[in-house]
């Protein structure tokens, strides 16, 4: 096929020969012709080789490379990632299995698929574009998976409404472009979920906690749990199986409030061991009473959704963390998260032992957490290595 052609500025294609998948605009020497948003195109280093296919996009990140040798970008290339991407999770014991619908079927540039989001959930999938080039593309990726599912691909919905630059001719949409969900329910380690695709945040649910999941609820026998930034309640959920003794769920937005009394009820109709309040998580933790709780859950959103917040972002992290520390009963855990890229695990670390001295507690760093396998990291991406937790031992 013929792509219009960018060429690469001298000494600005280096990354590109590390394989990274990120063209900046500032790299960028001149185009062949006009470039339209969405547009594919064939990128060439400084000496008029070929260097990568992806997609152009106004914008700091100009290109994102979707092959780095020549080949055409059609239905047959699409399956061949996704095929790639669903072997990864049957290596790694997400996909088919009994007691687990729910995972991430694409991570974008982890891989290889810059712009793209699948999350599966029972038989539906709900697919994310983040790149204009991948929303124009979403028929042929939407073609391509169900040719690689088969019959076990009920529904595709495509959720791109707030995951898109705002361009009235864009004509991004939320809706299901491939048959309709028999269910709203997933389930995830033998535990059920609403998956709110429809309106949720992401694709309805934070699949990328799964694991650090089933580790709190190795945590929660017999212990006074509080889940502070709820959302749809997985980790209150996951506590309850656990053992908990009490589990109280916390977010300010009434529907997650809702979404975790729902979740709760599919799992555990009548429990009464666990409550849900609809309150700023800094309000509610400066009222409670000290020593309430021994099993802490801080996974509060983004802080810093770009650089330039960093440093309110980790003064943000130090003065919630503060506050639990201050809190928590001794001899409790503490699980606390950032899912900010833009926070690294160092800066996340530093932020959480300032509030740990802050508070003049004897802390043990128990476990350093991260993103499941099915969220993986590209090696030539590292800006793909976005959550990080810790599991801490207040004495
Ligand atoms: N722990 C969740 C995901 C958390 S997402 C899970 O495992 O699924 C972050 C949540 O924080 C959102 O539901 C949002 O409504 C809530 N939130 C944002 N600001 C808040 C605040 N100041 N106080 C309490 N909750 C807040």
């Amino acid at each position: 096929m013929n792509y219009k052609t960018i060429y690469l500025r001298r000494g600005k294609d280096e990354s590109l020969k590390r394989f990274h998948p990120w063209v900046f605009s500032g790299a960028i020497e001149h185009a062949d012709e006009a470039l339209d948003e969405g547009d594919i195109v064939r990128v060439l280093d400084a000496g008029g080789q070929f260097a990568g296919l992806g997609h152009y996009q106004i914008g700091s990140i100009a290109v994102r490379i979707l092959s780095f040798t020549e080949r055409d970008i059609d239905e047959s290339f699409w399956l061949e990632l996704l095929q790639a991407a669903l072997d990864v999770r049957r290596s790694i014991g997400v996909a088919d299995r009994k007691d687990n619908n729910t995972y991430r079927l694409v991570h974008g540039e982890g891989d290889n698929l810059p712009g793209l989001v699948i999350d599966m959930y029972g038989g539906t999938a709900v697919m994310q574009a983040h790149s204009v080039g991948m929303h124009l593309c979403r028929m042929q990726l939407a073609e391509a998976l169900k040719k690689m599912m088969g019959p076990r691909l009920t529904a595709i919905y495509y959720k791109s409404e707030t995951t898109l630059p705002y361009k009235a001719s864009l004509g991004q949409e939320n809706g299901f472009i491939f048959g309709t969900s028999e269910t709203d329910v997933a389930q995830e380690n033998g535990l059920l979920f609403h998956i709110d695709w429809l309106k949720g945040q992401k694709t309805g649910f934070f699949v990328d906690q799964r694991d650090n999941r089933s580790l709190l609820e190795h945590y929660s026998m017999g212990r006074d749990v509080l889940n502070m930034f709820c959302y749809t309640g997985g980790f209150s959920v996951y506590a309850l199986r656990g053992g908990a003794r009490k589990v109280h769920s916390v977010d300010s937005s009434a529907k997650a409030v809702e979404l975790v009394n729902a979740n709760v009820s599919l799992n555990f109709p009548e429990d009464e061991r666990h409550q849900a309040f609809a309150e700023d998580a800094f309000k509610f933790m400066d009222q409670m009473g000290k020593d309430a709780y021994d099993l802490i859950i801080l996974d509060p959103p983004a802080f810093a959704k770009h650089k330039d917040a960093l440093k309110n972002a980790l003064r943000g992290y130090t003065k919630l963390n503060a506050k639990a520390f201050e809190k928590i009963r001794p001899g409790g855990i503490l699980f606390t998260f950032s899912c900010s890229q833009a926070v690294n695990k160092d800066q996340f670390r530093l932020a959480v032992f300032t509030a740990a001295a802050m508070a003049r507690r004897r802390v043990r760093i128990l476990h350093q957490l991260h993103q499941p396998a099915d969220h993986p990291i590209n090696i030539y991406h590292p800006e793909g290595e976005y959550l990080k937790g810790l599991v801490l031992y207040v004495e």
